[in-house]
């Protein structure tokens, strides 16, 4: 039931005190010419309705969510209890830069810490995601060339194994996209980048560790052979999670990068926001980014706007207690403990994969970064039972589903991101879960075309929900 079939009206919550300044209405033109429908109910009624609703959604809180490319990881309290300091919470962009020092600090010290991670020579904040950091990455790259009066590279190159946002970020800051087929073992084909390399190269965008939880082997060629064309290189780091502190995307010959604090860097996801997705770049594009950076004059901290800035990607300083957050957690890790979260998450990825590769076929049967796919082709032949039936089988066993159907490259895909943050006794829990539902789609294949049936919301009818979705609510007046 809707917060709104709930409301009753005349019922409240609120006490506000008596206004005590002139009260001006509207023009005619301006006022709002029906009732805004606001749902009337209690504190008490509320709060009811907010935890039913909490109840019945499925949270890392709740348990395990291995939602590949997503890294579902456990975000530290301390995270929240820093960004809640009323000292980050109870100011104004506006406000003059001597009055919020410590919050200039905040982004410094992070972009500091972040570039070190990187191995880029600086970080805009603005971004509000990944996806948006693409878009900003590469509006930096269309700047560069431009500077140089170098007019005809149009083209991206993303390779098919890319998180599907690459190209769309390409095609939206207005760049041709060329696919590049992936090699048999998952990289990026050489000869098929030299051949798509040419004088119209703007760069490539590379995802890495890929979307099949693979590292390229040949990274740096791939950087030297866009290089030579004249292309700068985007590294996706999404995934950094697979990698941070151990190598850096700088050292490898990238250019820009992107990162997202939440994920890697640990601000709950999943909801819909707020995110932060910082690009970092060289030297040389330093002098393109968007907004403000802190910079460090006359003793104190002030935001300096670089000379050729590409423009604002969002308003002000990003989501800035999202950077908070991330700073609490790489301050927590330190250097310590920032490489051996990611060699957990790698372990705990392998450790899965061996212990149902005997059952589930592994689309590519090396040693994967922190996540893994497998391909349900087989047992669908075998059996009728798809990667989604498994997946919604997962569900009456109290574990989120993998990411599903992707990557494209994979069929019958079902993509496994355990994360660092899990024990050894979740993960054994959900191997035997795994195992259970092979055997069952083998024997009891109809168990699992119902599946699920535990949950709030049973078998949703796809096809209905595809050809005529209720994607808003209709009041009745
Ligand atoms: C999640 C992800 C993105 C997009 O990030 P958003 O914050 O969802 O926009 C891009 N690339 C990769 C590899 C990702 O995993």
């Amino acid at each position: 039931m809707l917060v709104f079939e709930k409301s009753r009206a005349g019922r409240g919550m609120s006490m506000l005190p008596a206004c005590d300044v002139e009260i001006k209405k509207p023009s005619e033109k301006d006022a709002r010419q029906k009732e805004l429908h606001l749902p009337q109910m209690s504190e008490n009624d509320l709060s009811r309705h907010y935890t039913e609703l909490a109840k019945k959604s499925h949270g890392v809180n709740d348990g395990f969510y291995p939602l590949g490319s997503c890294t579902m990881k456990y975000n530290p309290k301390i995270n929240e209890d820093m960004a809640a300091l009323p000292g980050f919470t109870q100011i104004h962009p506006l406000q003059p830069e001597h009055s919020v020092q410590g919050c200039l600090e905040v982004l410094k010290k992070s972009e500091e810490y972040l570039c070190e991670i990187t191995g880029m020579d600086g970080m805009t904040f603005q971004p509000a995601a990944g996806a948006h950091g693409e878009f900003t990455g590469l509006m930096l790259i269309k700047a560069y060339h431009e500077s140089r009066g170098d007019e005809k590279r149009t083209k991206i190159i993303v390779p098919d194994s890319a998180h599907g946002t690459n190209p769309a970020s390409a095609a939206m800051a207005g760049y041709k996209v060329v696919s590049i087929a992936s090699a048999p073992d998952g990289g990026v084909d050489l000869e098929g980048l030299k051949a798509a390399c040419g004088e119209d190269t703007a760069g490539l965008m590379l995802t890495n560790p890929n979307t099949v939880g693979l590292f390229d082997k040949n990274i740096l060629k791939i950087t030297e052979i866009v290089h030579e064309c004249g292309g700068l290189c985007y590294y996706d780091g999404a995934n950094l999670n697979a990698v941070m502190g151990t190598v850096r995307p700088g050292d490898m010959g990238f250019d820009v990068i992107h990162l997202n604090l939440h994920k890697t860097f640990s601000t709950p996801h999943g909801g819909g926001g707020p995110g932060s997705g910082p690009v970092g770049c060289k030297s040389m594009l330093l002098q393109f980014l968007p907004s403000y950076r802190v910079v460090e004059k006359e003793g104190a901290l002030a935001m300096e706007k670089a000379e050729h800035s590409i423009g604002e990607m969002k308003e002000f300083y990003g989501n800035f207690l999202v950077v908070v957050k991330a700073l609490t957690y790489l301050m927590t890790l330190g250097k310590e403990g920032i490489p051996e979260a990611s060699q957990n998450a790698v372990l705990n990825a392998n450790y899965m994969m061996n212990k149902l590769k005997d059952l589930y076929t592994m689309a590519y049967d090396e040693v994967c970064m922190h996540e893994f796919v497998m391909s349900l082709e087989d047992l669908k032949k075998k059996a009728g039972v798809s990667a989604m039936d498994i997946a919604k089988g997962l569900l009456d066993n109290g574990i989120h589903p993998p990411t599903m159907y992707f990557p494209l490259i994979v069929h019958e895909a079902l993509m496994v991101e355990p994360t660092e943050t899990e024990s050894k006794e979740v993960l054994d829990h959900a191997i035997e879960v795994f195992r259970k539902l092979y055997n069952d789609a083998l024997e009891n294949p109809e168990s699992l075309l119902q599946a699920p049936v535990t949950t709030p919301v049973t078998r949703m009818d796809e096809v209905e929900a595809a050809r005529h979705p209720v994607l808003k609510y209709e009041f009745e007046s």
